[in-house]
Formats: structure tokens, sequence, C-alpha cells
């Protein structure tokens, strides 16, 4: 039992009648159509199915299986010996051929600029990947390479299929080893590439329409290099270009120039972004020489802050908590409430000795919340009212005012 494969000799025959010789059960409930001859490809080599319909059966993967396709459908009640109409999706087929066949004329041309050779390929949703023993590429090179290759698509060469058997193989200037033995069909490109393959191409190179590099990089000790040729190119510039004239809009800039646009741009707000850190810096010294003004003085002399604050987020009330305790003999106990919850932040300075860490641990635990952290500084936080927090504070800086550490 064996598939007659239409594609193999006429890659732009997308209706044809067959004959069903078996329907195969898969482990998944889903069903197989194994037909005497079809269109269809079968996913392989780096390309994916074909889909279609075969009568009102949907093909939704078709898979290659040594002699046979077996063609994966959903719905239509197809039975053995029944005679079928199958059709393939065109556009999908379209797109995987150029691809394909880009991908021969991409191969060919590294290889003759730079005797890199294509060691994988395969088609992804939305761009192709070939695997290319490059060893030192650039944007120089691979732009000579998409250069070569868009002139043999140009030039409109014709591509011819043939059949040779494995001991004439020698005799063929092949750009790649065949790994199968047997009658081998050869996909030629005219005074340019032939190669041992089983896909779809088109007839002639200009059907390719284009071929593009989105980017290269190095992957397993190769060049990986990403491409889009044809249809997928179109679509591909239409986003981009969408992108661009976006972009471009909210620099009030030409498209050229937004490249440019967008470093200065970047620059800018960089320069910005330090120039607001150190207003923060600025503003908490301020604020942390406020809140000492007024704060509850010990017998030793150390001062002792207790605040609640308002609209601060957990870096402010950090930065705050610091600049207060980078004043001699100061402990910072300072909070910020929101809704429901209340950030802590507890600091003291260098020259007293009351250990923070287990201030907060103490803190947190009141209102059933969680937080630590050193002798000198400490973070935490948990749930409760306003309130709560503002006599949580006042509790904690009686505490500390009573004991006289240092006498
Ligand atoms: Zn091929």
């Amino acid at each position: 039992m064996k598939t007659a494969r239409l594609y193999y000799d006429d890659s732009r025959l997308l209706e044809f009648e067959a004959c069903v010789i078996e329907v195969r059960e898969m482990g998944d409930g889903g069903k197989a159509v194994v037909l005497d001859r079809t269109a269809f490809y079968p996913t392989g080599g780096g390309q994916p199915s074909d889909v279609g319909t075969l009568d009102d059966a949907r093909v939704i993967e078709c898979i290659d299986e040594e002699d046979l396709v077996l063609h994966v459908v959903q719905g239509g009640d197809l039975l053995p010996g029944q005679q079928v109409v199958g059709r393939v999706d065109r556009a999908r087929r379209l797109e995987h051929m150029q691809q394909h066949t880009a991908q021969h004329i991409l191969s060919q041309s590294l290889w003759r600029l730079f005797s890199a050779e294509t060691r994988g390929f395969r088609i992804m949703d939305r761009f192709s990947e070939i695997d290319v023993a490059l060893d030192q590429p650039t944007n120089e090179r691979i732009a000579q390479a998409v250069e070569l290759a868009n002139e043999i698509v140009w030039q409109d060469r014709p591509i011819k299929i043939g059949y040779v058997s494995s001991d004439e193989v020698s005799r063929l200037a092949l750009r790649r080893e065949p790994t199968r033995s047997g009658t081998l069909r050869i996909v030629e490109i005219e005074g340019f590439d032939a190669t041992p393959c089983g896909g779809t191409h088109a007839r002639r190179t200009g059907e390719v329409g284009i071929i593009l590099v989105r980017s290269w990089e190095r992957a397993k000790r190769m060049t990986r290099v990403r491409f889009v040729a044809g249809v997928r190119a179109l679509r591909d510039y239409e986003i981009l270009n969408r992108a661009a004239e976006r972009v471009a809009l909210m620099l009030s800039s030409e498209r050229e120039m937004i490249a440019h646009r967008l470093e200065r741009w970047i620059e800018e707000q960089r320069e910005l972004a330090k120039r607001v850190r150190e207003l923060e810096e600025q503003r908490a010294k301020w604020e942390a020489h406020s809140l000492c003004e007024r704060a509850s003085a010990r017998a030793d002399g150390a001062r002792i802050v207790a605040h609640l604050l308002r609209d601060e987020d957990a870096e402010a009330l950090k930065r705050l908590a610091l600049a207060a305790a980078s004043r001699p003999l100061t402990v910072a106990l300072l909070a910020v409430h929101e809704g429901e919850s209340v950030r802590l932040a507890f600091a003291r300075s260098a020259d007293l000795s009351e250990d923070m860490g287990a201030l907060m641990r103490r803190a947190c635990a009141q209102i059933g919340g969680r937080g630590g952290g050193r002798t000198e500084f400490a973070q935490g936080g948990g749930k409760c009212t306003a309130e709560e927090a503002q006599n949580l504070l006042e509790s904690l800086a009686r505490e500390l005012i009573a004991q006289r550490p240092n006498c």
C-alpha cells in the first residue's frame, strides 16, 4: 500500500480526486484517512503540513508515515472505498512554497559567497530559520547574501524537478548530500542550485517575490538566520510600517530619523531620572530635618522621631527613614498607611545601639504582619487602621524614651 504524492510533480495542483483506502482511529479519538493519491504535503523537512478538506471533512494535519500520508480529519464521514475530492488550502501552500524556495536560494547564496553550509531549516509561524555554518557573521555578509538571493529571485529562473538514482548523484554538483538511497528527487534552480528535496517549490524563482533577513544570531556554534519571503515579507513590512509611522508621529520625526531621535530621548530620560533621584534625596533631607525638630528627646539627648506619613511609596518611606538616621543620635520610626495596610521603616543612627530588626519584628507581630532587617535599618508591614498605626508608633516611641541605654 502506498500513497502517490501528486505534489512531487505539480506543486500547483490544489484540487484532486482520490480513493479512500483506509480510515484509521488515532489514539486521541481523532481519525486519519489514507488515500491512494494526495496533493497534501505532510509535515516534514522543516515545513509544516498542508491543510484543507476531503469532501466535507476538514484536514487539520498530514503526517508522513513511510509510504503513506495520513490525513488527520475532523468531521465528515469517510469510508474505505469511497471516492473523494481533496482541496488544499491555497494561501497556506503558497506561503510555505515561497519560504521553502527562498530557503534553497538563500542557502545557495551563503554557500557561494562564504562556503557556509546550511545544516538546519524550519518554517515557523511568522518567519523561517536556517542554521548556517557561517563562522564570522556580520551585517555586511548577511546583506551580501540577501542581495545575491534577490538577484536570483528577480532573474525569474526556472525551477525543475528531476529524478536520479543514488548512483548517479556523484555526477551532480549537489549543495547537500542526500540522506536517503534509491531514487532521489532533485530540485534544480537553473544554473544556480541543485539539491535533493521532497518539498513543495515554486516553478520559477520570481514567484518567491522577495527575500528579507529579519535578524541573525550565533546559536549552537552556528549562525541562525531568520528570514521572510513573498507574502510573509509583505505582511512583515505592513506591521513594521505601521509601527514606524506611529513612532514617527509620536516623535514628530521623519521615519528615517526615529532611531536617532529615540536614542536622544532615552538619554534625556536617564538624565531626568538622575535629577529626580537627586531632588528626592534633597527633599528627604529637608523633611527629615523638619521631623527631627519636632521629635521627642530622651535624657541621653537621643531624638525619637515617630511619624505616620501620607501618600508616600515604599521607596520614599525608606529614603526618609535613612535620611533621618543619617543625623546623629536619632531613631526614626516611620509608617505610611494606605487602604487597610501599613508599611513600616525603622532606622537609627550609627551612634546608638537599639536593634531595629528586633523592634520591627515585635511591631509586626502586634498587627499580624511580617518584617525584619538589620540592627540599623528594618522594614515591614501589616494590616491595620491609620489610627492603630499611629498608636503603634507612639507606644514604641514612648518605650524607647523610657529606656536609657547609654546611662
Ligand atoms: Zn526543498
